[in-house]
C-alpha cells in the first residue's frame, strides 16, 4: 500500500523525473516525463528528448562522478524550457546511472515576457568580451529593431550618432562598478533609460522609454531659462528706473521749490500776490509727491541692488552674531528710543553668506518688530538658532507685536505691499521684499507665520559653513 502511494506520486508528480545510463541511454521516466512524449523512452537515447543545443551540457553532465550533482537549464525537443538537478547515483562495474529532476519553466517565461510586453520594457544581454548580444521582443521595439540584436555593434548602431562612443565608454565603464545605469537617446528620437547588471559573465539591462519625460524636463529647462531672463531684466529695470528717474525727479523738486521761493511774497502792479495762496499749496503738494517718489526710489533702488547682488561674496564665513551686532548699530536710533529686549536662544553660529546682506535682514526684520509693537507693551524680540539637517540652520525671529492675518503670509514679501496704512505705521513696503530677495540670493528660503493680537514669527535658512 505504501509502495503503490508513493509510485504513485512518484508518477504523477508535476516534477519530471528520469533515470539514465552513461551511455545516455533512457532506463526509467515517470508519468509527468512520459507524457511530454508520443513515443516510448525507455531505451531511446537522451538526446532524442533534448534540443540540440543543450548536447554540450548534457555529454558534460555524464561526466559527473559519484554523488555530484548539477543544476542548469536544459530546453526539450519540444522546446519547453526545464530546470534541472543532475546527480551521478550509482557507480558500478564502469556503469554510472544518472538521475534527472526536472520542472517546467516555459510558464513562468511566457509570464515574465508578459510582464515586459505591458510595461514596454526591453531586456538585453551581452555575453561581455564577444560582440554576441541578445534581445527581447520589448527590447527590439524600443530599438525600432526588424529581428533580435544579434551585436554589441548592432546596438550601438542604433544610437544617436554624437551618443554612441560615450555610450560605449559608459558600458564599459560600468562593468568595472558590476551595476549602473545610463541614459542615452536613440536615433530613432526615443530617450532610453538602460540599467545593467553583470550577472557571471553575461551583461543584462533593462531598458524603458523615457522620452516623455526627457522632453518635460527640457521643457522645463527652456521655462526656467526664460523666467531667469525675465527675472533679470525686471531687476534692470527696477535699477534703471529708481536710478535714472531720480534726476528728473530732482529736476521738479528743484524748480518747484525755486518757484515757491521767488513767487511766495512777489506781488503784482496792483499789489496782489502773483500767485495765490491755493497755488501755492499746489506747489507744496508737488514738493510732498516729489519727497515722496523719492523716497519709494531709494527702497527700490535698494531692492534692486539687493536683487543684483552686486559685489557681494555670498560664501564668506561669519559668527551669525556679527551681522547681528551690525545690525543693531544701524538700528541704533530705533533700539534706544523703544523699551526694547532682543534676546538670542543658545550660541550663534558660524554661517556661509554676505554678511552685510544678512545684517541687513536682521535689521529690517527686527525694525519692523518694533515697528509693529502693541502699544504700552515692551518689545520682546527671541532669536533662535536650530539645525535644520546636515547642511543647513533654521533661524527663527520671534516678536510679540500685533501680528498680522496668516492669509497675507505671502503677500507681505512683495515689493510695496503693506498691510496697515502710512498714517497708523510709516513706511513703504519693500523691507521685507528686500530681505526675501537676499535669502534667496543665498538659495535659502523664508517664511513667516503670525497670529494677530500674539504676535509673528520670520524663519530663514542659511547654509553651515
Ligand atoms: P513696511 O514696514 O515698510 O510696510 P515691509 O515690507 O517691511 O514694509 O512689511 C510689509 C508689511 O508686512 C507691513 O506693512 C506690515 O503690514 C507687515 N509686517 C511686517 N513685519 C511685521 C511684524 N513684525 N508684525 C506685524 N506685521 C508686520
Amino acid at each position: 500500500m505504501t509502495l503503490t502511494y508513493s509510485q504513485d506520486m512518484f508518477n504523477n508528480s508535476s516534477l519530471m523525473f528520469l533515470l539514465i545510463d552513461n551511455a545516455g541511454t533512457i532506463i526509467q521516466h515517470n508519468n509527468s516525463l512520459k507524457k511530454r512524449f508520443d513515443y516510448k523512452l525507455i531505451g531511446k537515447n537522451i538526446n532524442n528528448i533534448f534540443s540540440n543545443s543543450c548536447i554540450v551540457l548534457l555529454k558534460q553532465s555524464l561526466k559527473l562522478s559519484f554523488n555530484e550533482t548539477i543544476k542548469c537549464e536544459l530546453i526539450l525537443s519540444s522546446d519547453k524550457k526545464v530546470k534541472a538537478e543532475i546527480s551521478c547515483i550509482k557507480e558500478k562495474n564502469s556503469i554510472k546511472y544518472f538521475k534527472f529532476y526536472m520542472y517546467d519553466i516555459s510558464e513562468y517565461d511566457e509570464k515574465f515576457q508578459m510582464i515586459f510586453d505591458v510595461g514596454e520594457i526591453g531586456m538585453w544581454q551581452w555575453e561581455i568580451g564577444t560582440d554576441l548580444t541578445h534581445s527581447c521582443d520589448g527590447m527590439n521595439y524600443l530599438f525600432g529593431s526588424t529581428g533580435e540584436i544579434k551585436s554589441y555593434t548592432e546596438f550601438l548602431s542604433f544610437i544617436n550618432r554624437n551618443e554612441s562612443s560615450r555610450v560605449d565608454a559608459l558600458i564599459k565603464e560600468g562593468i568595472k562598478k558590476n551595476k549602473f545605469r545610463i541614459i542615452f537617446k536613440l536615433k530613432n528620437e526615443k530617450y532610453i533609460s538602460l540599467k545593467c547588471k553583470v550577472y557571471h559573465n553575461t551583461l543584462i539591462g533593462i531598458a524603458w522609454d523615457i522620452t516623455d519625460k526627457m522632453v518635460n524636463v527640457k521643457q522645463m529647462q527652456i521655462n526656467m531659462k526664460k523666467l531667469e531672463q525675465n527675472n533679470e531684466e525686471l531687476e534692470q529695470f527696477a535699477y534703471i528706473a529708481s536710478h535714472d528717474l531720480r534726476e528728473p525727479l530732482m529736476g521738479i523738486a528743484g524748480f518747484a521749490s525755486l518757484f515757491k521761493r521767488r513767487y511766495e511774497k512777489s506781488l503784482d502792479s496792483k499789489e496782489n500776490y502773483i500767485i495765490d495762496k491755493k497755488g501755492m499749496s499746489y506747489i507744496d503738494i508737488i514738493l510732498e509727491s516729489c519727497k515722496k517718489m523719492s523716497l519709494k526710489m531709494d527702497d527700490l533702488l535698494a531692492w534692486s541692488r539687493a536683487a543684483r547682488g552686486d559685489n557681494e561674496v555670498f560664501n564668506q564665513i561669519f559668527n551669525l552674531n556679527d551681522a547681528l551686532i551690525e545690525a543693531k548699530f544701524s538700528l541704533n536710533g530705533k533700539l534706544s528710543n523703544s523699551d526694547c529686549q532682543i534676546s538670542v536662544v543658545g550660541q550663534m553660529p558660524n554661517v556661509k553668506g554676505s554678511k552685510t546682506m544678512i545684517a541687513q535682514v536682521f535689521q529690517n526684520i527686527i525694525g519692523n518688530a518694533i515697528k509693529y509693537k502693541k502699544e504700552n507693551q515692551p518689545v520682546k524680540i527671541e532669536i533662535n538658532v536650530k539645525t535644520l539637517n546636515e547642511k543647513k540652520y533654521l533661524i527663527s525671529i520671534k516678536d510679540n507685536g500685533i501680528g498680522f492675518d496668516m492669509k497675507h503670509a505671502k503677500r507681505i514679501f512683495t515689493a510695496f505691499q503693506r498691510l496697515h496704512a502710512v498714517n497708523e505705521y510709516s513706511g513703504t513696503g519693500i523691507g521685507l521684499a528686500i530681505v526675501k530677495k537676499i535669502i534667496e540670493k543665498h538659495g535659502e528660503d523664508i517664511w513667516a507665520t503670525s497670529e494677530i493680537g500674539i504676535g509673528s514669527i520670520f524663519n530663514f535658512t542659511l547654509g553651515k559653513a
